[in-house]
């Protein structure tokens, strides 16, 4: 019996072509920060990168993953871009997805599980009106880890409190959500954005 339905939130309960815009120009304002490059020669080093490892990957790349690789870490990431942008400057209440959420909320508990980092997913919350909806909010600062680290997913049912097989997971992405989601026992859900939320339904 299902007891928890996790979300994963970009690109999940919403869909936002400025954030997408932002994420990436946070990152190559980043990468030529770091290695004090030109923000053009930034670009090209992380769209050359990001090709390279979408092969191995079945959907997009995160920017986490490909600033990682050129040696900067997680936090420094975060930090940019929580500087860099604010989701609220994007974002407004989906009443829809709302409406949804609380229909759920009856049944279910419901949780977020995100590679972002904790400001900006209570900035994206509370852009969306969503912050009083979730039981519990994971992001990379609640065990710094990162999706699709199997870790990650086994801590969060440890401290849900409940069996793996009991979670149901909702995500955008095959290899960071779903994958590993499924092999340590969740049913899961690939969506494409909020609209295939507006009429989940679990049986
Ligand atoms: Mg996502």
């Amino acid at each position: 019996m299902i007891k928890v339905i996790i979300f994963d939130l970009d690109g999940t309960l919403y869909k936002s072509k400025g954030i997408a815009e932002k994420f990436a120009q946070a990152a190559y304002y980043t990468l030529s920060k770091f290695k004090n490059i030109p923000l053009d020669d930034a670009q090209k080093l992380i769209e050359e990168k990001r090709q390279q490892i979408e092969k191995e990957y079945s959907d997009s790349v995160p920017q986490t993953l490909i600033l990682n690789s050129f040696g900067i870490s997680t936090e420094s990431w975060h930090k940019e871009n929580i500087d860099f942008f604010d989701p609220r400057d994007y974002l407004t209440e989906d009443e829809k997805l709302k409406k949804s959420l609380n229909g759920l909320k009856k049944y279910y508990r419901l949780a977020i599980l995100t590679n972002n980092n904790r400001i900006q997913t209570e900035r994206t919350l509370a852009a969306l009106r969503l912050n009083d909806l979730f039981d519990r909010v994971y992001t990379y600062n609640s065990f710094k880890l990162l999706k699709p680290n199997p870790e990650f997913f086994q801590k969060v049912v440890e401290d849900l409190n409940v069996e793996p097989e009991a979670c149901f997971f909702v995500g955008d992405r095959n290899s960071v959500d779903l994958e590993p989601a499924k092999k340590l026992g969740m049913l899961t859900c690939k969506v494409k954005g909020p609209e295939d939320i507006y009429d989940l339904s679990i049986e």
